[in-house]
């Protein structure tokens, strides 16, 4: 594996980087109150683990855009961001801090509307913004300079100026958003006004030394910022000695799954936009999308296409990653899998996490080095080889412990074994293979095709039982929503779940199927679409009044939505299936207005029903009743989604 590229320093104006690894910044959710503990064992595993550069998540500039972290001016924040520098000074790893101003995107301190370049309304938040005046604007770029000059006073290396995403700079640089008739608008050179303001401001707030960069980004939809806009952006600020590097991006407000790309995305994906930026400039260029591993980000150093690569979810998923792959052990790096559901769909609860590592944001409790080692080795019986039957066995292992694992079928992956069959989804199977690797060098006895009952434990007689048994589909004929209203024909034998679906690749679906989407997240998805890549016609039916509600926060539903819809594919949301028959079947509206009778007639020589699955418990009520304790995991404990399956597996593992 040649590593050379990326693991060689590089210098930034004076700053010597250690290597080429940079985490650009991301929202965590974890600073919304100020600097914490939390926060900063979040990225002090980041510097350990061998990262290059580190750029801290987006720091509000003025009370006119509240972000994910209180502005640089409020109480507090200066000591905070102090504290968080002075733990990363005894890494190599470099830090910058990112500053940044939502314009239309954010909501204001006060609740008045939010400032922006035009009274474009927001495509976040719908609110419709003040245009600014030059007063305002000048407000602004005096606190960007301000907010500066202290990041330097508290220890960082350099800042990295938000001109991207769709947030208050990048709405100046758009046509969509910037209809001025002034000095800011019309022009491409008038509508970057700002921006040069704001990088010169900066500069002159700040010493030599210090570093200034710009993150900038094409829109990714019609009337936006082109790629070549973003590249002649770039190089008139690199042409006004404005930039010591520059932060190439992709998306916005308007599209924000171009952001961040899920598991469809190849790695790289947003090489084709960020190539006319990166040939614009000569200061060094970063660049980002969904690169995993080192010898990916080695490859687009070492063909010139840019100088510093971005890896942040890599990085979240395992914050060894550098430190790992110079050692020798890339196959020991934990794999991100793009899902975007704890990274970003755990924005919206908690904070944000890891679904293959659940200790991403929860270092002091959850992260390996912080686990307490076994005193007394235990017998460990794991049942149930997957996600968090072997999360489990693996962090006993971790432990100490002498550990066990038996799965009744001839691979161990569990769900996701069937799950990685659907297009788009193979990356699910990185993690299914990093799991099973990581038992085998920690020496844990797995045993496949080895179904094991109550006999057999109390035979064994291990310290501590887990339980991972999964669950089965639920096949009862009971929608959800309405179940007082059983599916008839739901018998039939061309009524199937995706675990049948999934299960006989050889079998004919027909030429027609209904998928019934009772849950909302993305197995319905790929249901739907291996059926489509099979050359069926498929009826999406769904009881939500959205596609796929749950992935809203996760950026994924869209880009899924868009690949269904480009083969023969019908969506009938805030609907249910009410019958099967020789023609095919009956939809009606979920919620029928009273005497309502719209049903609806649709082809389906195939129905997938994707419901709520049953959890299996039996093993463990069996145990149970004759007095063997045995501690409940995964979807066997509550059927629910991967990360919570790989938590729990992590929590189990911790207690046994
Ligand atoms: Fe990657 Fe998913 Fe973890 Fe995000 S939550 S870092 S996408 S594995």
């Amino acid at each position: 594996m040649n590593l050379t590229h990326i693991h060689t320093p590089t210098r930034i104006r004076g700053l010597i980087v250690p290597n080429r690894v940079v985490r650009p910044a991301h929202a965590t959710g974890m600073a919304l109150r100020g600097i914490d503990e939390k926060l900063i064992d979040y990225h002090v595993a980041r510097a350990k683990g061998g990262v290059g550069l580190s750029i801290i998540e987006l720091l509000p500039v003025h009370a006119s855009a509240t972000g994910f972290m209180p502005g640089y001016a409020a109480p507090g924040m200066a000591d905070g961001l102090h504290r968080l520098v002075d733990a990363l000074a005894p890494y190599p790893m470099r830090v910058f801090q990112q500053l940044w101003h939502g314009g239309h995107q954010a909501t204001t301190a006060d609740g008045s509307a939010p400032w922006s370049a035009s009274d474009v309304p927001s495509p976040g938040n719908g609110l419709t913004p003040i245009p600014m005046t030059q007063a305002m604007i000048d407000e602004v770029v005096e606190h960007f300079a301000r907010a500066a000059a202290l990041c330097e006073q508290v220890g960082y290396d350099g800042v990295d100026i938000h001109c991207a995403h769709g947030y208050l700079i990048h709405q100046f640089l758009s046509p969509n958003t910037n209809r001025r008739q002034d000095g800011y608008g019309g022009s491409l050179e008038n509508r970057a006004r700002f921006m040069c303001e704001v990088l010169r401001a900066v500069r002159d707030s700040v010493s030599d030394q210090f570093v200034v960069g710009a993150r900038l980004a094409p829109d990714a939809i019609k009337g936006g910022v082109t790629p070549g806009m973003a590249a002649q952006v770039a190089s008139l600020a690199e042409a006004q000695g404005l930039i010591d590097y520059v932060n190439v991006s992709l998306g916005s407000g308007y599209a924000p799954h171009a952001i961040v790309g899920g598991m469809d995305q190849p790695t790289g994906y947003e090489m084709p936009t960020s190539a006319p930026v990166v040939d614009a400039v000569t200061v060094p260029r970063l660049v980002v999308g969904r690169f995993r591993t080192l010898e990916e980000g080695d490859q687009i150093i070492r063909s010139g296409q840019a100088d510093l690569v971005g890896m942040v979810r890599a990085t979240l998923a395992d914050p060894e990653l550098v430190s790992k792959t110079l050692a020798g052990q890339a196959e020991r790096v934990r794999p991100c899998i793009a899902c975007n559901q704890g990274c970003l769909g755990g924005l919206y609860s908690t904070h944000m996490s890891c679904v293959v590592n659940p200790a991403a944001g929860f270092e002091a409790t959850l992260a390996e080095d912080a686990m307490p080692k076994s005193k007394v080795p235990r017998r460990v019986l794991v049942v149930g080889g997957g996600p968090s039957g072997m999360e489990a066995a693996r962090i006993a292992a971790l432990r100490g412990h002498r550990v066990m694992l038996c799965e009744a079928q001839p691979q161990v992956g569990g769900a996701l074994r069937l799950a990685e069959r659907a297009p788009k989804r193979y990356g699910l199977l990185d993690f299914v293979n990093w799991l099973e690797g990581e038992l085998g060098h920690l020496g844990v006895d797995v045993s496949t095709n080895a179904y094991v009952e109550a006999g057999d434990v109390r035979a064994l007689a291990p310290d501590a039982v887990i339980v991972a048994t999964g669950t089965t589909p639920r096949m009862d004929g009971y929608p959800i929503a309405t179940p007082g209203e059983p599916i008839r024909g739901f018998e039939r034998s061309n009524v199937v779940s995706i675990h049948d679906l999934l299960s006989a690749p050889d079998r004919s679906w027909g030429a027609s199927a209904v998928v019934v989407d009772e849950i909302g997240h993305y197995e319905a998805i790929a249901a739907a679409e291996y059926l489509i890549a099979k050359g069926l016609a498929v009826t999406f039916v769904t009881r939500h009044i959205s596609f796929a509600p749950l992935l809203e926060t996760t950026f994924t539903n869209v880009p899924s939505l868009q690949r269904l819809e480009q083969g023969n594919f019908q969506l009938r949301t805030r609907s249910r299936l009410v019958s099967v028959d020789d023609q095919g079947a009956l939809i009606a509206p979920t919620y029928q207005p009273a005497g309502g009778n719209a049903l609806e007639r649709v082809a389906a020589d195939t129905v997938v029903m994707v419901g709520i699955n049953q959890p299996n418990r039996a093993l463990h009520d069996e145990l149970a009743a004759s007095g063997i304790e045995a501690r409940l995991v995964g979807e066997a404990a509550t059927a629910n989604f991967l990360g919570r399956a790989v938590h729990s597996g992590r929590l189990a593992g911790l207690k046994a």
